[in-house]
């Protein structure tokens, strides 16, 4: 490894200097981390010599790994050809015309215009602009509110940390009051004696409840990912989406999906919202948009909302500078064009993902996990410690932690969220890599146990 500064040194620097987003910043100060400093495929190395199967896609972004030159091209022609133009000012630049087009293409018909951000976090800001502003013109100034879930993440600026439900955010977070929070369809936490069609449909009410609490003339949008990603991989029963979706028709509230862990092929289809068939108004999207090599976010917006902000004149107050940067849409056209011609999204379809699938409900039997589940390539494992009751393993969340912990001195790369364990592997994994995959959750699984027993 040819480094200008050595990884202890490398290291004094990152806890001196660094402060790192979602971390105990004392803890990381004292004891620091990992500094990755290349990857391949789907393996990253980090300076102290370890190779590591990446089971988190980066943060669910890599979708295609870390060895698409094609996509790294894409932007080096592009810096080298316009490095950057902005797109305010009525000035446009040829990857941004393009990309919107693409995303048209792929998305369902209704869809035809897009919102470009740097970041999912943006985009979902963008969307409370948006909404407010197609009710504003509307002549319904007073649909203001949002209704989002609890243990949603929907990114981490002001406004998207609200539209979260993540309690350990919220009690930094001072939040928006226009947004409030009903559960999430975790059936294996919440859904108690009833099976999980039934509480599908229960916890799916909850969000007519709330409308009727708040008034329907005041309720303007429901936020939702058709798969709860960060929060915990939460497949929701066969009951919730459509339940979800008859709710916002009936009431006249705008469906957002949040696809910004679940698009592109993550699911096994170009988007959540495809998997579930519903019919959002608007999509947000960022991550693996550019296989995570770039930054890139944004709002795919329905010809609902597009034809109001159409129709009338005066101008939508709202932009970033980078939003339609045109090295981050080259990296977006070059990873859908590698998309279509690799149909890797059938693969993960139908080859890779049930396999990841079927081979993590191999571990269902193992005494420590309570319940598997999981959609084409991502998944969670409940650790507890009674299989019957789901009394959970250990308090505070410590033994997904410590089976975490043991996953990645193992050479795995794979999440914890309470007391689940987390992994998303790249579409684009081998079915050996797969098995390496299961193996070495299964490693992890038998130390966390023994730990515990
Ligand atoms: N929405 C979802 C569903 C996410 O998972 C994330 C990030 O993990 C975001 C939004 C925020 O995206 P970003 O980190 O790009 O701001």
């Amino acid at each position: 490894m040819n480094m200008k500064v050595s990884s202890p040194a490398l290291h004094q620097l990152d806890q001196s200097h660094h402060f790192h987003p979602f971390t105990d910043l004392r803890d990381y100060a004292a004891h620091g981390g990992r500094i990755v400093n290349r990857a391949e495929h789907i393996y990253i190395y980090d300076t102290d010599g370890h190779r590591m199967l990446d089971g988190m896609s980066g943060l669910w972004c890599c979708n295609l790994g870390y060895s698409q030159h094609q996509i790294v091209e894409a932007i080096y022609r592009q810096l080298q050809e316009l490095p950057f133009y902005n797109n305010f000012f009525r000035c446009s630049n040829q990857p941004a015309v393009e990309l919107a087009k693409a995303l048209v293409d792929i998305t369902p018909a209704r869809f035809n215009h897009v919102f470009f951000t740097n970041s999912g976090s943006e985009a979902n800001d963008t969307n409370i602009r948006l909404v407010h502003r197609y009710y504003d013109l509307l002549g319904k100034p007073e649909k203001k509110l949002f209704i989002s879930r609890k243990n949603a993440y929907h990114g981490s600026t002001i406004a998207a940390g609200s539209l979260g439900g993540m309690s350990g955010m919220h009690e930094q977070v001072r939040g928006l009051d226009y947004v409030h929070h009903i559960n999430q369809p975790n059936w294996f936490v919440n859904g108690g004696d009833l099976s999980p069609e039934e509480f599908g449909i229960e916890v799916a009410r909850e969000l007519e409840t709330k409308i009727d609490e708040l008034g329907e003339e005041r309720v303007a949008a429901f936020i939702a990912e058709p798969i709860q990603g960060a929060g915990g991989v939460i497949i929701p029963p066969d009951t919730y989406w459509p339940e979800i979706q008859r709710i916002c028709d009936e009431r006249d509230i705008l469906l957002i999906a949040d696809e910004v862990i679940c698009g592109f092929g993550r699911t096994g289809d170009w988007f959540g919202s495809d998997t579930y068939q519903i019919k959002p108004q608007l999509m947000t999207f960022a991550k693996a948009i550019t296989n995570g090599y770039i930054p890139l976010g944004g709002v795919m917006i329905s010809d609902q909302i597009a034809d109001v902000l159409l129709a009338h004149g005066g101008e939508f107050t709202h932009g970033l500078t980078y939003s339609g940067h045109p090295a981050s849409c080259a990296a977006g056209l070059a990873t859908l064009k590698t998309l279509h011609e690799t149909n890797i999204i059938q693969t993960a379809a139908t080859t890779i993902g049930p396999h990841l699938q079927s081979r993590l409900r191999e571990l269902e039997s193992h005494p420590i996990v309570g319940e598997v589940r999981g959609k084409g390539m991502f998944a969670a494992l409940e650790l507890v410690r009674d299989k019957h009751s789901r009394e959970r393993l250990a308090p505070e969340s410590t033994g997904a932690v410590y089976c975490r912990d043991r996953a990645n001195a193992n050479g795995l790369m794979v999440r914890q969220t309470g007391d689940a364990m987390i992994t998303a592997p790249p579409l684009v994994s081998t079915m050996a890599e797969i098995d390496t995959l299961v193996e070495k959750l299964h490693q992890a699984l038998d130390e966390t146990a023994a730990h515990y027993g």
